[in-house]
């Protein structure tokens, strides 16, 4: 092989690369800003993607005055009118945020997925995506959310800037605490035990037949004992960490 030929293969090499990795989602982490870390604040953020509603988990949450942020998609505020009620009747705990229309991640481009779940076509649909997911909650809830938070919480750098252009901060977080509803009791409750202050809790709290509310119930009642505040994301500001 000439030398003319090894530096087009070199070129081409890298071009892929660097196309490889604009391509490739990221996963945001948050955490919060300012003083928090001090005052021993954390934030528990929950989602509710679509499917249905954990009461349990809601009813634990209101018995101990834990606030929390919910990331609530339209299709989860629709099938879901009892979990809607609950929400409303304690609006002085619960800020509820923008998880889309219909939970489909924040990637762009035919063929794009995210854990098997199918991205955006392009920007219009992204947008579409985004804004009636807010719409929803402003009809649904009362108060129009300011935080978003893409399915699956991976985003490429293209929907990323969209989000932020409609107005939208885009909300992260630093401790899985139930890997998408998926872990067991005990898991959940060793993940807890490694908050620390300025965490951004993520779970889930549409899947009533997990372990999440039990993990939850046990490991937060933990955090209150060790006299961490619960605080929202409507009250605080966030701070990205690698
Ligand atoms: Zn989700």
């Amino acid at each position: 092989m000439n030398t003319s030929m090894k530096r087009l293969l070199l070129l081409l090499c890298v071009c892929w690369t660097s196309a490889w990795a604009q391509q490739r989602p990221l996963e945001i982490h948050d955490r919060l800003a300012g003083t928090a870390a001090q005052a021993k604040l954390v934030a528990l953020t929950l989602d509710a993607c679509s499917g249905q509603f954990d009461d349990d988990l809601l009813a634990f949450l209101i018995r101990n005055r834990i606030a929390a942020t919910i990331f609530a998609t339209k299709k989860w505020l629709v099938h879901n009118p009892s979990g809607v009620a609950v929400i409303k009747a304690h609006l002085d705990l619960f800020d509820v945020e923008d998880h889309g229309e219909n939970h489909i991640p924040a990637v762009i481009g035919a063929g794009r997925k995210v854990y098997g779940i199918r991205g955006e076509s392009d920007v219009l649909h992204l947008r579409r995506e985004v804004a009636e997911g807010g719409r929803a909650i402003t009809e649904m809830i009362g108060v129009p959310p300011h935080w978003y938070r893409g399915a699956t919480a991976e985003y490429d750098s293209q929907a990323v800037t969209e989000i932020e252009k409609m107005g939208y901060g885009i909300a992260g977080f630093s401790v899985n605490a139930d890997a998408g509803a998926k872990l067991r009791k005990p898991a959940i409750e060793e993940r807890l035990k490694h908050v620390k202050p300025g965490d951004v809790i993520l779970a889930h709290m549409n899947k009533p037949a997990s372990d999440t509310a039990e993990g939850l119930s046990a490991g937060l009642i933990q955090l209150l004992k060790m006299g961490f505040v619960f605080v929202r994301l409507d009250q605080v500001d966030l701070i990205q960490v690698p």
